[in-house]
C-alpha cells in the first residue's frame, strides 16, 4: 500500500545499460527515503530490469515501459543514430504517462508527481515537466569535471571549439586543468553524425534550464570540478548541484553477504573460479556494455596476456555479432591459458567481480560506473579508453586520483601487445601498482564515509530531497 501524502517522483533515465543501472540504484535509495517513484524508460529496458531484479524491486518502484519500435533497435546501424531515435520515440508517450498520473491521483493512492528526475541526454522532459508545472531536476550519471563542460558547452559553440577538431590542446574551462580535444566527449567530434549532434546539443543547454543537477560523484573524490560547477562562469542560473554519489546499491557499502539465488551460472563460474585465486592477483579485462574493441586491439591484447606468463586473468570479451572467440583470438591462445584464465562473453554483475578479493587490477575502458566501481573497490584501474568522456576519466584515473597507471597507445590509437604486457606487469607486480593500489583502497574508504550519515554525499542527498519536498508545497 502506498502512502497517499507520499513524495512522487517521476525518474526518466537514458536507455542505455550504463545510465539506468545508477538510475535504478538511485530510485532505491529515494524509495528507501519515502519516495514513491514512477520509473519510465524504454519497454526493453523495464523488462530487463523486472528479469534482474524480480521481487527485490521496492514496492514503491513503479516501472512503466514506453512502446518500442522493432526497427529502432538496428543492431548494424550508427549507435548515436539509434539512441536518436529510441530516444525522441519516447517522448510523446513519456507525456502522456505524465498525464495520466496527474489525471489518474485523483481516485488512485498515488498521489500527482511533484517532480520530474531524468537524464541529462533526456531534456525535452524540461518542456514537460513545465507544462505540469512542475520542476525538473537533471540526473547525472557521469563526473563532475564532465558535467563542467557539458554546462560550458554555450561558450564552446560559440568559441568555435565545439563541434570538436582533432587535436585542439590548451581548452580552457574556467576552475579545470587546462583540457585537449580528448578530454571533451568524443560524441562532439565532427567526425559523428551532424543528426546526433543536433539532438544533442540543444538536449544539453537545456540542463540550464533545469531546477537542479544530481551528479554520481563525492565531494572528497572531486572537490575542484564541483566547485567548479557551482561558479558563474560555468552556472550562470545558478542551479543548485548534488554531489550524492557513489551510486551503488546500498548491500555493497554494508559489505552484506552474496545471496546465491540471484545470481546467474555465469556469476556464479565467475565467483568459484575467483575463490580459487590468490588476493589481489587477477586482473580483471572488461570494457563495458556498449564498447567493442576492434579485432586488431584484441588479437593485441591477447598477445600481452599470453607474453604475461603467469598473470591470472578473468575477461568479458564482447565481439562483434560476426565473430567467434576462436577466430578473434590467436591461434592456441585458449588452450595455452587455460589454467590461469576465464574468458566468459556473457553478461556477469561487475561489482561481484570487482569486490572479490582475488581481484587486483582492472583493464577498463573507464566509463564512469566502471571507474566509481573499481574505486570503490580499492581496485587500481589500467584505462583503454574508448569513446565518450572516458578519455577524461582515464586521465583523472592516473594524473590526478593515481589510482591507475597509465598505458601508452600508438599514432593508431592502438594500445600494443608490448604496451599492454608492460602495463600489466607495473599495475600486478611492480611498485607502481603497489602506490596506486593503495591510493584506490585509500579513497575506497573515503568514498563509503561519504555516503555514510553524516557524510557529504548523505548531506547532498538530504538536500535534494528537501528541496524537491519543497516544491511539493509550492506547487
Ligand atoms: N556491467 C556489468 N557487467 C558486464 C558489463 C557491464 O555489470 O558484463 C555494468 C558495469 O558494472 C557498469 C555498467 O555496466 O555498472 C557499465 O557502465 P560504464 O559507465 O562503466 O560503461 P558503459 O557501458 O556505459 O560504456
Amino acid at each position: 500500500q502506498l502512502h497517499a501524502q507520499a513524495p512522487h517522483a517521476v525518474f526518466l533515465p537514458c536507455p542505455t545499460q550504463g545510465h539506468v543501472i545508477p538510475a535504478i540504484e538511485f530510485a532505491e535509495t529515494l524509495a528507501s527515503q519515502g519516495f514513491i517513484i514512477t520509473f519510465v524508460c524504454a519497454e526493453h529496458i523495464t523488462a530487463r530490469i523486472s528479469k534482474s531484479h524480480g521481487s527485490g524491486l521496492s514496492p514503491s518502484i513503479r516501472l512503466i515501459g514506453l512502446p518500442d519500435e522493432e526497427q529502432d533497435i538496428d543492431q548494424d546501424a550508427d549507435i548515436f543514430i539509434t539512441m536518436v531515435k529510441i530516444i525522441e520515440n519516447m517522448v510523446p508517450a513519456f507525456e502522456q504517462t505524465v498525464n495520466g498520473l496527474f489525471k489518474n491521483s485523483k481516485e488512485s493512492s498515488v498521489p500527482p508527481p511533484l517532480c520530474i528526475i531524468s537524464d541529462f541526454f533526456l531534456s525535452w522532459s524540461q518542456d514537460i515537466a513545465h507544462k505540469f508545472n512542475i520542476p525538473r531536476y537533471v540526473f547525472f550519471p557521469a563526473s563532475s569535471s564532465c558535467l563542467a563542460v557539458m554546462l560550458y558547452l554555450p561558450r564552446f559553440i560559440e568559441e568555435g571549439i565545439a563541434p570538436v577538431a582533432a587535436d585542439v590542446r590548451d581548452i580552457v574551462v574556467p576552475g579545470l586543468p587546462p583540457l585537449d580535444s580528448y578530454d571533451l566527449p568524443s560524441d562532439w567530434r565532427q567526425s559523428v553524425p551532424q543528426e546526433w549532434r543536433e539532438y544533442a546539443f540543444p538536449s544539453l543547454l537545456k540542463i540550464h534550464e533545469s531546477s537542479g543537477i544530481l551528479v554520481n560523484t563525492f565531494n572528497e573524490l572531486e572537490r575542484e570540478a564541483i566547485d567548479a560547477v557551482r561558479t558563474e562562469a560555468i552556472n550562470p542560473n545558478k542551479l543548485p548541484i548534488y554531489p550524492l554519489g557513489p551510486i551503488l546499491p546500498s548491500k555493497f557499502f554494508r559489505s552484506e553477504s552474496i545471496d546465491q539465488e540471484t545470481l546467474s551460472e555465469t556469476e556464479k563460474e565467475c565467483l568459484q573460479w575467483l575463490d580459487a585465486q590468490t588476493p589481489s592477483s587477477v586482473l580483471y579485462i572488461s570494457f563495458g556494455s556498449l564498447a567493442i574493441l576492434s579485432m586488431r586491439q584484441i588479437q593485441e591484447l591477447a598477445k600481452a596476456l599470453d607474453a604475461c606468463q603467469q598473470q591470472a586473468f578473468l575477461w568479458i570479451l564482447r565481439l562483434p555479432p560476426s565473430a567467434t572467440a576462436a577466430t578473434a583470438l590467436p591461434e592456441g591462445f585458449l588452450s595455452r591459458t587455460h589454467s590461469r584464465g576465464l574468458i566468459i562473453s556473457t553478461w556477469a554483475g561487475q561489482l561481484l567481480i570487482l569486490s572479490h578479493p582475488s581481484t587486483g587490477g582492472f583493464l577498463t575502458h573507464c566509463g564512469w560506473n566502471s571507474t566509481l566501481e573499481s574505486i570503490c573497490s580499492g581496485v587500481p584501474l589500467l584505462p583503454l579508453p574508448q569513446f565518450a568522456e572516458q578519455f577524461n576519466n582515464s586521465r583523472m584515473v592516473t594524473e590526478h586520483w593515481k589510482v591507475g597507471l597509465k598505458l601508452q597507445r600508438g599514432p593508431d590509437d592502438v594500445a600494443e601487445s608490448g604496451e599492454i604486457e608492460i602495463g600489466v606487469r607495473k599495475l600486478m607486480q611492480g611498485h607502481e601498482g603497489r602506490a596506486v593500489r593503495s591510493r584506490a583502497r585509500e579513497l575506497k574508504e573515503e568514498a563509503a564515509s561519504a555516503v555514510a550519515e553524516f557524510g557529504s554525499s548523505h548531506a547532498a542527498l538530504q538536500a535534494f530531497i528537501q528541496a524537491a519536498a519543497a516544491s511539493h508545497t509550492t506547487t
